[in-house]
């Protein structure tokens, strides 16, 4: 069985104070044990001290990128090596604000990929269609050849979790319906016994992403091929709580 997957990416966002206060409030708060889900907070980089020091020890951690190569002249870069060094365990690769915003590839999101797994990362790996896409009837074409570059440089998917979030759904309050999103989970699940193995398709997490909040993710969850969240915004508040308890 899968275990159920819980990621809170905090993006671009926090001080010292309001880290501190979210900190104390996930501290408090009480979910099922690690037997039953696996929790990841992704604080920015200059933020992971903070909270590597404060928060509760059943939440693990992840980097929101990693260079694609090792340490060096790399101005502005994290490396895998470095995020290792610090013991942090995960990093999200792929999401769609680096591959609209910052222009990643594909291609280059599959070489992080090889690079930080290789490295002994864990990789959340962020799928997704645009409207646009949606629209046109490509959704599945879309995530399909996001996945491919990936699948044709890794052989090892015990530590990938993908997370389909569609672009229309992220940050917009327009969540997908738990059959739209069962219907892409399924779609990619498929993919996965096609293009690797029946082993990998029935044993990697695909956690789905847009919008969760605290009112939508027991619904989401009931879904078979729904494996967990990444949440955004709603992970800077205690609705991370009750996302995280959906997975009862
Ligand atoms: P929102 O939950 O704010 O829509 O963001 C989702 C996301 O991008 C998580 O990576």
């Amino acid at each position: 069985a899968r275990k159920f997957f819980v990621g809170g990416n905090w993006k671009c966002n926090g001080t010292i104070k309001s880290v501190e206060s979210l900190v104390d409030t996930l501290n408090k708060g009480e979910i099922p044990g690690t037997d039953v889900v696996e929790v990841v907070v992704s604080p920015t980089a200059v933020h992971i001290p903070l909270v590597q020091s404060s928060l509760r020890k059943d939440f693990a951690i992840a980097a929101q990128n990693a260079w694609v190569k090792g340490s060096g002249a790399y101005t502005g870069e994290l490396s895998a090596e470095i995020l290792v060094d610090l013991g942090i365990p995960w990093v999200i690769l792929g999401h769609s604000e680096r591959r609209a915003l910052i222009g990643e590839s594909s291609e280059l999101i599959a070489d992080k990929s090889k690079y930080c797994l290789d490295k002994g990362l864990g990789v959340i790996l962020c799928i997704g269609e645009s409207l646009e896409e949606r629209e046109a009837g490509k959704t599945f074409e879309v995530c399909a050849g996001q996945l491919a570059p990936v699948a044709a440089k890794i052989s090892d998917w015990s530590k990938v979790v993908i997370a389909y979030e569609p672009v229309w759904a992220i940050g917009t309050g327009k969540v997908a319906s738990p059959e739209q999103a069962q219907e892409t989970h399924a779609e990619i699940r498929g993919w996965l016994a096609d293009k690797v193995s029946a082993d990998v398709a029935a044993s990697t997490r695909i956690i789905y992403g847009g919008s969760v909040s605290a009112s939508n993710s027991d619904t989401l969850a009931t879904a078979p091929d729904i494996d967990g969240f990444l949440v955004g915004g709603a992970s800077l508040k205690p609705d991370f709580l009750k996302v995280i308890n959906s997975a009862t």
